[in-house]
This record gives structure tokens, C-alpha cells and sequence, in this order.
């Protein structure tokens, strides 16, 4: 079984957070250092450490992290102007925590979407 991260903490909400959505296959909180006016992670419920372990039983959470970004990004008012979707996976992806989630991003232009190289 899979080591936990803060973020079960969270989804069992035994740390405090900001919850904007929350099902049973998926858990939406505001990042506590945000990068946008809007930044809200979504999580699967069950610990997947990263991309590379996701299996076919998890597709139902993984198509949820969708629907419920594509959600919240209408209720922040994001749709028309669009945003952007993050998922991290490891040392090169700048992965922190070792729970899969989804970062949603918007509110403001956010730039191209890696540095560019010299
Ligand atoms: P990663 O770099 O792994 O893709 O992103 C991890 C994100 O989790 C970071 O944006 C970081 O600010 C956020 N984060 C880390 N610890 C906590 C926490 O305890 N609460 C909340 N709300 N966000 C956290």
C-alpha cells in the first residue's frame, strides 16, 4: 500500500484546508501558496503516489479530476478566459508531494508553459 502525504490529512479533513469540492472519488483544496488568483488542487481520495502508478481502476477518479476541474473552473469564473491544468510526476516534473493531483490555475494570463531554453 501506497505511503500517505499531508493530503490524506486533508481529504479526512484532520488538517485544516480550504475545501472547494469533495466526492467520494475526489477532493478539491486551494493551494496553500498559490501561484494564481485561482490555484486548487484535485485529488484522487485514494493514494496514488504519482502518474506512473495510476492503473485502469483508477480512470473513474482520474476522468472525476476532470469533470471537477472543468466545475470549479466555471464557478471561479475561469471558462471564458481559460486556464491551465498541472499535473506534476517526479524529480523532472517538479513533483513536491507524492499524492497525484491535478493543479488548476487561473485568473490571469500564466505565461508560456515552460521557460524557454537559450
Ligand atoms: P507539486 O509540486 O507536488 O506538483 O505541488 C504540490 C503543491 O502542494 C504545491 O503547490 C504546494 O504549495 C501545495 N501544498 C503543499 N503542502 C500543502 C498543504 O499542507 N496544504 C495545501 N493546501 N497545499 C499544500
Amino acid at each position: 500500500m501506497a505511503e500517505e502525504t499531508i493530503f490524506s490529512k486533508i481529504i479526512r479533513k484532520e488538517i485544516p484546508s480550504e475545501i472547494a469540492y469533495q466526492d467520494d472519488l475526489v477532493t478539491a483544496f486551494r493551494d496553500i501558496n498559490p501561484q494564481a488568483p485561482t490555484h486548487i488542487l484535485i485529488v484522487p481520495n485514494k493514494v496514488i503516489p504519482t502518474v506512473s502508478d495510476v492503473s485502469c481502476e483508477d480512470e473513474a477518479a482520474l476522468g472525476r479530476m476532470f469533470s471537477v476541474a472543468a466545475r470549479l473552473a466555471e464557478e471561479e469564473g475561469l471558462s471564458g478566459d481559460g486556464y491551465r491544468l498541472i499535473v506534476n510526476c517526479r524529480d523532472h516534473g517538479g513533483q513536491e508531494v507524492y499524492h497525484l493531483h491535478m493543479h488548476l490555475l487561473g485568473g490571469r494570463p500564466l505565461g508560456p508553459m515552460l521557460a524557454r531554453r537559450q
